[in-house]
């Protein structure tokens, strides 16, 4: 027995308490102490999870989609109503700073006001008289129930990404969160209900592994749409296509940030700074990779950054001069560290070393400090894999042509920017880098809601990206009808059977 709160499902538009047995732990990352328990559900409990969705999603997509986004608006009016006490729920469990956390929920709030236009984006194509007497038109039907599994660094902007085009365009929307930061998630599933949602058209069941299996191995759920680490993408990828699923799955980041020796340094050191530590470098689209171009440059960098990097300030998520908070466990905690003492092992320069940092009055918190490697070459593991704390590699590059190949060629191809004063440098750039998202002068590129986000090589598997046009093609299927009415061709409809392959001719 514990006196820990405990968390709940949320399912047929009412919180359940899990009946597993099975809990995790909820910490507050900034004091180091648990301060929940979330149920992990049973196979039984998601069974019964997607039995109300699939038993509610056919009235919903038979309400027109013009009720459907007031639905919409009302939950964006609450959202944003509710968003500065959302933003600390979500500090309190993630350990991002509350101003950090606001701009969370505003991305995934961007992608709500984008879905209010479903009415529009559901429209089919129509062709009068494609051929004599007949018309031929395509509609987009929901898929039916589906799934979202989402990582515990964006535990709103992520599942409302999610939710938003699938509910949107008439599905009933089951969100597996993580289980680090669940409460903002059923926080949501409430301003759901609030605003009109019917009961099963969004549910929330926490879990595991053992909860994602049965998401992605039963038949009446028809799509899945992950993100998280790499491994875990491809798992499900590659286990929901076997099932028959429509998948999309996004998984880890690399991002390089290219400085060319035109650019202004002061505002690419700003950018790295903000980019490489900001949100504890916890954000799939961090920079984790300085690629000053030329010694010159890269010697002028590294002692802006050195400088600024040292006066970083770690400190409580709450804490509102904080740059950044701690990390969100101690296990990524001592991940991260294990890192930094390969770094030091594989030949690399260490130029701030963030170990051993504690915060006073938070001595148990998972606080670590700013951290910057030098000298970092393609060989090295702090290279080529992710890391996921607020640590920066310096990847020196003798010239443009280097500095390209090196984001390239990475396995990992989420984001990418390049700073220059140089139009035709930055358009060569963008046309060639095989990354999915770029930044020109710009160092998180994360697209407006009405473009579509997504990485490539090893971030992301699947083929259409998340929000804009691809997250209502993604949730949705197309059919085509033609049509013939014999009245404007009755010379053809009166010929007899006809034993070719029909033509329009
Ligand atoms: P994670 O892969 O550990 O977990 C993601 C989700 O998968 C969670 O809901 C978790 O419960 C579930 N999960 C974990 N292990 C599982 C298993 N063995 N089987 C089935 N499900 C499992 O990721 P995380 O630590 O929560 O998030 C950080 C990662 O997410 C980073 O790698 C980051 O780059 C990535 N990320 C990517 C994007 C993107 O758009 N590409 C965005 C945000 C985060």
């Amino acid at each position: 027995m514990t006196d820990l709160p405990e968390l709940t499902h949320f399912i047929q538009g009412a919180h359940v308490f899990g009946s597993s047995g099975r809990f995790s732990d909820v910490w507050n990352p900034s004091t180091g102490e648990v301060q929940a328990r979330v149920p992990l559900a049973s196979k039984q409990e998601v069974e019964r999870a997607i039995a109300t969705a699939e038993a509610a999603q056919p009235g919903w997509a038979a309400t027109n989609p013009q009720k459907r986004a007031r639905v919409f608006m009302k939950f964006l009016q609450l959202l944003n109503a509710e968003s500065p006490e959302l933003a600390r729920t979500l500090s309190r469990e993630h350990g991002k700073t509350v101003a950090d956390s606001m701009g969370d929920i505003q991305r995934g709030a961007e992608v709500i006001e984008f879905s209010i236009g479903a009415p529009h984006l559901l429209k089919g194509e129509y062709s009068s008289a494609a051929g004599t007497g007949i018309d031929v038109f395509s509609m987009r039907q929901p898929l039916g129930v589906v799934a979202g599994i989402t990582p515990f660094n964006f535990p709103a902007m992520i599942p409302l990404w999610k939710c938003g085009p699938a509910i949107a365009a008439g599905n009933a929307f089951i969100l597996k969160p993580s289980e680090r930061d669940p409460s903002v998630p059923l926080r949501l599933a409430e301003l759901w209900k609030e605003a009109g949602l019917p009961d099963g058209i969004f549910t929330v069941v926490n879990g595991d592994k053992e909860a994602v299996d049965v998401l992605l191995d039963d038949e009446r759920v028809q799509a899945i749409g992950f993100v998280g680490s790499t491994p875990i993408a491809q798992y499900i990828y590659e286990r929901a296509a076997a099932n028959g699923k429509r998948a999309q799955c996004f998984g880890g980041a690399k991002n390089h940030l290219i400085i060319m020796p035109d650019a202004d340094l002061d505002d690419a050191v700003d950018a790295l700074l903000g980019a490489g530590y900001g949100s504890a470098g916890e954000r799939c689209m961090a920079i984790s990779v300085a690629v000053p171009v030329g010694e010159e440059t890269a010697n002028a960098l590294v002692a802006k950054l050195t400088e600024r990097v040292a006066e970083l300030k770690v400190g409580h998520s709450f804490d509102e001069g904080a740059d950044y908070g701690p990390l969100v466990t101690s296990q990524a905690k001592e991940r991260v560290e294990g890192y930094i003492q390969q770094g030091i092992d594989e030949g690399a320069s260490l130029v701030v070393d963030g170990r051993g940092f504690t915060l006073e009055g938070y001595e148990n918190g998972f606080y670590l400090g700013p951290t910057l490697f030098d000298g970092v070459t393609r060989d090295m593991a702090i290279y080529r894999e992710e890391i996921f704390g607020p640590v920066l590699a310096v990847v020196r590059a003798g010239d443009y042509e280097e500095a390209l190949a090196l984001a390239t060629d990475h396995e990992y191809g989420n984001g990418v920017a390049i700073f220059t004063r140089d139009g035709d440098t930055a358009r060569d750039f963008s046309a060639r880098v095989n990354v999915g998202m770029v930044g020109v002068n710009v160092p998180i590129p994360v697209p407006i809601a009405y473009y579509t986000f997504g990485g490539w090589k090893k971030s992301g598997f699947g083929d259409l990206n998340q929000h804009g046009t691809d997250g209502f093609r993604f949730y949705t299927k197309t059919k085509t009808v033609t049509s013939r009415w014999p009245s404007g061709a009755k010379e053809q409809a009166s010929g007899g059977a006809s034993f070719v392959m029909p033509t329009m001719d």
